[in-house]
């Protein structure tokens, strides 16, 4: 049974999920946005600037929310605090809220290494999707890719680093590669990471990759 006091304001929460009424009409859900790398846009327009001019690895990226109050502090109680209700609430909203046209053959969860995957406990990509996948009968396939390097936190890093760093973290590993596959991280700030996965999944064989994340970073983005 989950609580059911409002993970954001504390109150007790008229409904079911985790979150009142109020709260819920309140959360950043992202606007009208580009197609393939999820950053606001005016309504009607497909492509950003940059992904109409580039030949991006990703055909459609799926965000739910802006990654600004109260999500981040909830992806934060979540992931840095094992705050694994919260974990489950934000699942759920995403299972009944991301809206998707072309659902894949499989979701692939962004890996952790396993060093990070011991001192937290769980990958908080798999729990998150979870309840989207169960929901709509598609598989989650952790045998494709590897985390070879622990890339150090990205945080405070320019686009230039982290792509460096990002170069040489992940191996595809898998056998069978399906056709179509979603990557699906908790948060998507410059892109490096779900575009260097991506890159790599394409030259393996992967026909087509999206990207699917809970919560997109809007601000000041340089990629
Ligand atoms: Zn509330
Ligand atoms: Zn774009």
């Amino acid at each position: 049974m989950l609580r059911s006091l409002c993970v954001s304001c504390g109150c007790f929460a008229d409904r079911d999920d985790g979150i009142c009424r109020h709260c819920t009409k309140e959360l950043p859900r992202l606007g009208p946005a580009c197609q393939a790398c999820a950053l606001p846009l005016p309504a009607g327009a497909p492509f950003c600037g940059r992904c109409a001019r580039g030949r991006l690895p990703v055909i459609r990226s799926h965000c739910l929310f802006e990654y600004r109050a109260p999500i981040d502090q909830l992806i934060t109680r979540f992931k840095f605090r094992a705050d694994l209700t919260v974990g489950q609430y934000l699942g759920r909203w995403l299972a009944q809220e991301l809206r998707i046209a072309n659902m894949p053959d499989a979701i692939v969860p962004v890996p952790l290494h396993r060093r990070r995957l011991r001192q937290r406990g769980f990958n908080q990509a798999l729990e998150l999707i979870k309840p989207l996948a169960t929901a709509r009968g598609v598989p989650i396939r952790l045998d494709l890719v590897e985390r070879r390097i622990d890339t150090p936190d990205q945080i405070g890093l320019s686009a230039l680093q982290r792509r460096r760093n990002m170069r040489q973290a992940f191996a595809c590993t898998g056998q069978a590669l399906p056709r179509h596959i979603a990557l699906f991280d908790d948060v998507v700030t410059t892109g490096a990471t779900v575009l260097t996965l991506a890159r790599c999944l394409r030259a393996a064989g992967v026909e087509r990759v999206d990207v699917w994340a809970l919560a997109r970073a809007t601000g000041s983005i340089t990629r």
